[in-house]
């Protein structure tokens, strides 16, 4: 392929992902946005791959082929709600590869030459932020999944030994850059051999430990967070091999996983540099037995025919999805709900909490797949002030994200955090399994509040018998 074509070919490619993007920020657009996506990969990997510059046909379609099979098979038996986990390990691949890219243009470099100092430049910096990507992801892994304690870990001067880790890696990229000339100890390895590896491990030990200082709560953050590095890694390694498309999608990824670190701070009351270093989101107070302290006071329990019997004689209710409703597919129900209750005359709308579920945008994406209609969706910033008027509140697998505990117990790790204020409303109806705590791990004074009624039921089971329920000719 021509250097014309070639150059035609990223620009067409490099549109199409900024259309992707356009798309992807709205539920209607999205699928066409994805598609958009979808052609710019398929022409960047045509393009990339008659440019010229394969050695081995044979083994690049094999690679190609077998990793399509193993991702498309993962992305149609991935539960939702295990979303953020793949996710996090599809980080750790990019993380990953740009370091053995690192590696590998470092080996293939010509050592003898000074004017390399560029490259070996590139070269650090590619793999100094894959490195931190690749182990950062992985520990996010294991904390979404649950494989590791979602509590942070909190070593006694663990900024310093940040700071430490960072200059070191520092000094081992200059010393990298520095190094021209093939070292004697190592045999036919070009110069810096050790200062690379070095930069390498470090590098690896500060991503794990930025990602294991951050609690539970402040997880949300780090899995944007994570990936903005991972784009920031691809637009390095997109420098250091002279690829401009690479560039261009590194830094478009990077840049949007950067906004979204924003705007999931903002939704949290964090700023970003307190997520970074770690230490929020702690573990709940304990008491002096070592288990969590509930609150006060009991539960009080409704039934399925007692909430219809509120539903039907309100005029306003508010939905409040959580991961629970993910758990439980409950969505379809959900939104037979809202038909049953239209036919009645009341009103139906949905309070999305930024952080509700396990993904940015998790309870759109289900509530688009109930087609559920998008003008009944609001923001918390759009609904939170219409608690007080509203005659029943439905909280359906939510827990952190409506705990009044955010706003009234400095003690609390999530002090602070927006909440939706659902104990505002005449009545809250919280359908859950059990008193059980969410992924913040802490208890919920909203369960004890004097308006609130517990439906214990699994989301789906509890909304279909509601629905009938809501249907039955009123006794
Ligand atoms: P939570 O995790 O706080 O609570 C979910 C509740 O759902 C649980 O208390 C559980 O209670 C209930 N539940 C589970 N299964 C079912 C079921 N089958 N039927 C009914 N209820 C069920 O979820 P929220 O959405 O309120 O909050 C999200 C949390 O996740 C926040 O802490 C956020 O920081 C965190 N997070 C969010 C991410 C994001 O990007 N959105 C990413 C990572 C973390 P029980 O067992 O009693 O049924």
């Amino acid at each position: 392929m021509s250097e014309a074509f070639l150059s035609l070919a990223w620009v067409v490619a490099g549109v199409l992902f900024i259309s992707s993007l356009r798309g992807l920020s709205h539920p209607e657009t999205a699928r066409r946005g994805n598609g958009y996506g979808m052609v710019g990969m398929l022409i960047a990997v045509a393009a990339a791959m008659t440019a010229g510059e394969v050695g081995n046909f044979g083994m690049l379609v094999a690679a190609i082929g077998a990793g399509s099979a193993i991702g498309a098979q993962l992305a149609r038996s991935v539960a939702m709600t295990a979303m953020p986990e793949l996710v996090a390990i599809l980080h750790s691949f990019v993380g990953l590869a740009a370091v053995l890219v690192g590696f590998a243009s470092y080996l293939a470099q010509d050592a003898h030459e000074g004017s390399h100092a560029l490259l070996l430049g590139e070269i650090a910096l590619d793999v100094l932020v894959g490195s931190i990507t690749f182990t950062g992801s992985v520990i996010a892994f294991g904390k979404l999944r649950g494989s590791l304690s979602g509590r942070p870990l909190l070593l006694p001067g663990r900024h310093a030994l940040n700071a430490l880790a960072a200059l070191l890696c520092l000094g081992l990229a200059v010393v990298l850059v520095r190094a021209t000339e093939p070292v004697g100890m190592a045999g036919d390895l070009p110069g810096g051999f050790g200062a690379l590896l070095a930069m390498t491990l470090i590098a690896g030990a500060l991503g794990a430990h930025l990602v294991l200082a951050i609690g539970g709560a402040d997880m949300p953050v780090v899995v944007s967070m994570l990936n903005s590095y991972s784009g920031w890694t691809a637009s390095a390694a997109g420098f250091m091999l002279g690829n401009d498309l690479l560039i261009i999608t590194g830094a478009l990824v990077g840049s949007s996983g950067a906004i979204l670190s924003h705007i999931m701070c903002r939704a949290m009351n964090r700023s970003l540099a307190s997520v970074i270093f770690g230490g929020f989101g702690a573990a709940p107070p304990k008491s002096a037995s070592g288990t969590p302290q509930p609150p006060p006071g009991d539960v009080v329990e409704t039934t399925v025919e007692e909430l219809a019997a509120e539903l039907r004689a309100g005029t306003e209710v508010v939905i409040v999805p959580g991961y629970g409703m993910a758990v439980a597919r409950a969505q379809h129900a959900v939104r037979q709900l809202v038909d049953a209750l239209k036919e009645r005359g009341v009103r139906t709308r949905f309070a999305i909490h930024p952080v509700a579920g396990r993904l940015p945008g998790h309870m759109n994406v289900l509530l688009a797949e109930a087609a559920v209609p998008y003008d009944l969706v609001l923001e918390m910033d759009e609904i939170n002030h219409d608690f007080p008027t509203t005659d029943v509140v439905l909280v359906i697998g939510a827990n952190d994200i409506v705990n009044p505990a955010a706003q009234t117990d400095t003690a609390s790790p999530i002090y602070g955090m927006p909440v939706l204020e659902v104990w505002k409303a005449r009545r809250t109806v919280v359908v859950k399994r059990s008193r059980g705590a969410g992924y913040a791990g802490i208890d919920n004074p909203l369960f004890y509040h004097g308006n609130t009624r517990m439906l214990f039921a699994d989301a789906k089971d509890g909304m279909e018998k509601l629905v009938a329920a809501v249907q039955a000719p009123a006794a």
